[in-house]
């Protein structure tokens, strides 16, 4: 059997230089030397997962080194090695992504502080896309978290209840919202029986052999589907199935009364057409074949999900009165419905490699943002090398995100201060501000905060604001709430 190096090794093959690779060679023995005393929990070296990590990273072929950078992503945090080092040793590139990853990872979510609390979680995914600063820095940290959850088991119950929280609640939709739906849809089972344990079994009662005998049904569809395309000349790249997934099974449970009939998805066949045209055109085929159930009818060719995802969906009566959901896509379409913005790396991204020439030109979706961002930056750019440097996202680059000492995420325009940071704490804690520490150290009341850092103000009862803090700060509402105070002192 192949070991883990030397699949990534393989993986690099014709895309890397010699030089490059034996910068490799030197992460690996890096790696090796610095967790050599460490194992998980379960028993295995703990370097197996950094570079099962790096592995997963290869076959998205976003450069070396992102890999590289893989490979090395725990040893700033487990073994106290310091970024000076990573620096040295390797790149400016691998410093800079170990370094985005190491930030990230500071940022600690307090799973369910608020359990209905929506915008928390949106500022935390929100938190984390502007800390990384470079989606390959996200990408590392989902393969990351994805090789966790594959190897949480031997963790205690309550440490896995909370890594598995946090899967749900914050990675998972961040793998979504770059429309990596496989990623999504892996995470969100990993975690699901750890989270909810009681529902995660109460999903799997109900379920029961539907999905089996669903599957056995669908596939007796298969022939008939294709015979009668072939009479009409069309050939459909393959026809497939896709099961839904347990976690999404339960939430649709939840919406329709728990009542598993109602779910009209939980297998679908797949039928991928070479073109556009003849997605529509085998479209018009099922609905001869089959009568269409009313008002089930999604067209997200012409109207893509916001995550760019693109396909046709039908649900149908087929034979004998049952109802099956029918997707009809291109294999560019399902391929990005699987990958997302990975997708348009390998596509975008390796244009001149061999294997990736005959691949037909990848169009993403006009309103994928993240996507759509990206062609126009490669249109400038002419070696993937290029393309790739030019892939330091700044996600928000107006906002950022930082904690107060209870865990709580406050938003704030980039350049705020932290005297703009007291007042939108409280009015009360602005005006008695006296003094601010960042990350435990004292700093200068008009020091520029920056996302993920943990602010605390200390205030001293029957302080007034000083009219000097007018000249550093960022607000216009701190601004005026600075002034109101002000006034009021010059009316005692
Ligand atoms: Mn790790």
């Amino acid at each position: 059997m192949k070991s883990l190096k030397q699949k990534i090794i393989q993986d690099l093959e014709g895309s890397a230089n010699e030089r490059e690779m034996d910068l490799l060679d030197k992460a690996f023995e890096f790696a090796e030397k610095s967790h050599s005393e460490q194992k998980r929990i379960s028993g295995e070296p703990f370097v197996n997962h950094p570079l099962r990590v790096a592995l997963f990273i290869s076959q998205m072929k976003l450069g070396i080194n992102s890999v590289i950078a893989s490979v090395l992503h725990d040893v700033v945090e487990n073994c106290e090695i310091p970024l000076s080092e990573i620096k040295s040793q390797f790149n400016e590139e691998v410093y800079f992504l170990v370094n985005g990853l190491t930030n990230v990872n500071k940022i600690k979510y307090i799973a369910c502080k608020k359990e209905d609390d929506t915008t928390e979680k949106e500022n935390f995914r929100n938190m984390i896309l502007a800390m990384a600063k470079d989606l390959r820095i996200i990408l590392i940290k989902l393969a990351d978290r994805l090789d966790n959850m594959k190897t949480l088991w031997p963790l205690e119950t309550e440490k896995k209840r909370k890594k598995s929280l946090e899967t749900l609640e914050i990675l998972a939709p961040l793998a979504y919202r770059l429309g990596m739906s496989d990623i999504g849809a892996q995470l969100e089972d990993l975690a699901f029986p750890y989270a909810y344990e009681e529902e995660y079994k109460l999903t799997k009662k109900i379920i029961g052999k539907r999905s089996e005998e669903l599957k056995n049904y669908i596939q007796e569809l298969v022939p008939l589907v294709q015979k009668e395309l072939k009479k009409n000349n069309l050939d459909p790249k393959k026809i497939q199935f896709r099961t839904k997934h347990l976690y999404s099974i339960w939430r649709k449970l939840q919406k329709e009364d728990m009542d598993i009939k109602r779910i009209y998805d939980l297998v679908a066949m797949r039928i991928i057409m070479p073109n556009l045209e003849e997605c529509y055109a085998a479209l018009g085929i099922i609905h001869q074949m089959w009568r269409p159930v009313p008002g089930r009818f999604k067209d997200y060719i012409a109207l893509p999900k916001p995550n760019g995802y693109q396909s046709l969906h039908t649900t149908v009566f087929a034979k004998d009165g049952k109802i099956v959901e029918i997707q009809i896509r291109t294999p560019e379409m399902d391929e990005e419905a699987e990958w997302g913005i990975a997708a348009y790396w390998i596509y975008g991204s390796q244009k001149d490699d061999k294997k990736y020439k005959k691949r037909k030109k990848f169009n993403p979706p006009k309103n994928f943002y993240w996507v759509n961002q990206l062609r126009e930056w490669q249109k400038k750019f002419y070696s993937s090398e290029e393309f790739i440097n030019s892939l330091k996202v700044d996600f928000f680059k107006d906002r950022i995100f930082v904690l107060t000492p209870k865990g709580d995420i406050i938003d704030l325009p980039d350049g705020a201060t932290t005297i703009d940071f007291a007042y939108q704490i409280h009015t009360d804690v602005g005006n008695q501000a006296a003094g601010a520490k960042v990350n435990g150290k004292l700093v200068s009341l008009d020091y520029k905060l920056q996302s993920g850092e943990v602010i605390e103000i200390t205030t001293k009862k029957r302080k007034l604001p000083s009219s000097s803090w007018l000249e550093f700060v960022k607000m216009s509402e701190t601004r005026k709430k600075i002034q109101d105070a002000l006034k009021g002192k010059n009316s005692i």
